[in-house]
């Protein structure tokens, strides 16, 4: 008697119906792919035959892409806490200030202030979301300190408006309604390959996700708090900040479910005073000085809590 036909055995033919709409596929990407970049060329071309000099040109990733990340500086060793700083604006993107003194060239001296400051005082590692005058799409940069598993993440701008009495820093956290929309951002099923906390969602059910984003989210919101009112408490009688110091917003920025993060404002480009603290390399050393222990106190209390 012979065995009967294993399910699996089927006609070659059937194998090769089921792989076609793949086979297919492939030349039809790079059909698409082709034909964007033959448009990309044609328009340039067009663009410099009208004259026209200046097509602007922005580094955005391909789509499903990612930027590449930056370096860490300070101890190789990866269980130290890192925190990422990211200078506010740059590139086509200059930021508040209408004068000589323009935001992003604010936040970058800042930011480098920061971790040179850091890496001086030891034990911490340290990246910047951007080192030179570039632009930064939002997300990217939270987008950057997640990716490299990031502990703590300082956004740093400078605000401006057109009374020029109005000074001072602000602490910002994010809000209770932009903490809501990251959660159902984070639950949603396009987000389903995400991790919160090292808990792959994938393996979970949807009100498991849900009630593990909600939580983390909790934490994270916490740690963000405890964070600002450190720089608070650090800045007092160095840093000027304005009457509410602390303060929530929807910042798209700030929207990590999982990353303690806080946007500092450190004051008004557009108020003579602030200015002059902003500019000068002993208000960047305060600045410097105040962030980084805020920073070292609140990775101690992390570590022993
Ligand atoms: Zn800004």
């Amino acid at each position: 008697m012979s065995p009967p036909a294993s399910p699996l055995a089927k006609p070659p033919l059937a194998g090769v119906i089921r792989v076609l709409p793949v086979l297919l596929l492939v030349p039809a990407v790079l059909g698409v792919y082709a034909a964007m970049v033959a448009v990309d060329r044609a328009s340039e071309a067009a663009g410099r035959a009208r004259g026209r000099e200046y097509v602007v040109r922005l580094p955005l990733p391909a789509a499903g892409g990612q930027i590449g990340l930056p370096p860490i500086a300070g101890p190789l060793d990866a269980s130290r806490p890192l925190v990422v700083i990211d200078a506010g604006h740059g590139g086509h993107d200059p930021g508040a200030g209408t004068g000589a003194v323009r935001e992003k060239d604010v936040t970058l001296a800042l930011a480098a202030a920061l971790r040179s400051r850091l890496l001086a005082d030891g034990g911490i590692r340290v990246a910047l979301t951007r080192s030179d005058d570039r632009y930064l799409m939002l997300a990217e940069r939270a987008g950057i300190a997640r990716r490299l598993n990031a502990d703590l993440f300082i956004s740093v701008h400078a605000d401006s408006a057109e009374n020029t009495a109005a000074s001072g820093a602000t602490v910002y956290t994010l809000s209770d309604r932009g903490s809501n929309e990251a959660a159902a951002r984070l639950a949603a099923a396009e987000n389903r390959a995400d991790s919160v906390n090292g808990v792959r969602l994938t393996e979970q059910s949807d009100t498991v996700s849900a009630i593990l984003v909600d939580l983390s989210q909790r934490e994270t919101a916490a740690k963000s708090q405890d964070f600002a009112q450190l720089m608070l408490r650090e800045g007092a009688g160095r840093l000027h900040f304005r009457e509410r110091g602390l303060q929530s917003a929807a910042f798209v920025v700030l929207k990590s479910a999982d990353l303690p993060s806080v946007l500092f404002e450190a004051g008004y480009i557009s108020n003579p005073e602030d200015e002059a603290a902003l500019t000068s390399a002993e208000g960047r050393d305060t600045f410097a000085s105040v962030a980084a222990r805020a920073i070292r106190i609140y990775f101690a209390r992390q570590l022993a809590g």
